[in-house]
């Protein structure tokens, strides 16, 4: 599913550097990503989303050079085929928890909001204890309820890659297992491929193989 190949990135002007020489997620794998803050764990699922590009080396989603893409070809690629829970949510505060859910299927032509997926957005935010809440402003939400948002947002395409950037970290200890499971089980129901960063060490063996970021901290390319 995910295929990385002498990988050079850098941010402008920082001595920042990630270099991956070679990384690979096959389909229907669940991978968690652990390793010290700074290390560039946001910045790689960027590049596998698509929302950064590389200097140097490929990035291939899903049988697609994501990398060679165009600005709106990446864009559209990445609305419809990966789910991105974002480590800070990227919720629109002017717009209610159902509306938030939305939001991707009014802002592409690629995806089609119809009755069927209205009502499915329904069934997930009630699934994540959110039914009550569904035209309430994101504004007024605790951090864990915006993240169950998040979550939904990113479920509701069905999307072939799923990529969780600490996914759980704002969510209470009974809430956490909860969730997890939801995001689990909808992985598992849609075949989708899991990449999650976390840093919570007792659910990494919930997932089938651990990455850990300090094997890239220093690697050469070939
Ligand atoms: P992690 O998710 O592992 O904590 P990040 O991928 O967010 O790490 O960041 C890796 C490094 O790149 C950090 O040193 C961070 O300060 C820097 N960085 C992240 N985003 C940007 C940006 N947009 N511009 C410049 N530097 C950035
Ligand atoms: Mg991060």
């Amino acid at each position: 599913m995910i295929e990385i190949r002498s990988l050079k990135f850098g941010y402008p002007d920082t001595d920042f550097s990630l270099r991956i020489p070679d990384f690979h997620v096959g389909t229907q794998e669940k991978v968690a990503v652990i390793g010290p803050s700074g290390s560039g764990k946001t910045t790689l699922l960027n590049l596998v989303a698509g929302i950064l590009v590389p200097e140097q080396g490929t990035v291939r989603c899903g049988g697609r050079e994501v990398s060679a893409l165009g600005d709106a070809a990446r864009r559209d690629f990445r609305i419809t085929r990966i789910g991105f829970v974002f480590q800070d949510f990227e919720l629109l505060d002017y717009l209610n928890v159902l509306d938030n859910v939305l939001h991707p299927y009014r802002i592409t032509r690629a995806l089609k909001l119809t009755k069927e997926v209205h009502d499915r957005a329904g069934e997930l935010l009630q699934q994540m204890g959110l039914g009550d809440k569904l035209t309430r402003g994101v504004e007024r939400l605790s951090q864990g309820e915006k993240q169950r948002v998040a979550i939904c947002r990113a479920l509701l395409p069905s999307p072939q890659l799923v990529l969780a950037d600490e996914a759980t970290g704002n969510l209470d200890p009974r809430n956490k297992g909860h969730i997890l499971d939801l995001l689990f089980d909808a992985v598992q129901a849609h075949e989708s491929t899991l990449l999650a960063v976390t840093h919570d060490h007792e659910l990494l063996p919930r997932f089938d193989r651990i990455v850990d970021f300090n094997d890239f901290l220093g690697a050469d390319l070939a």
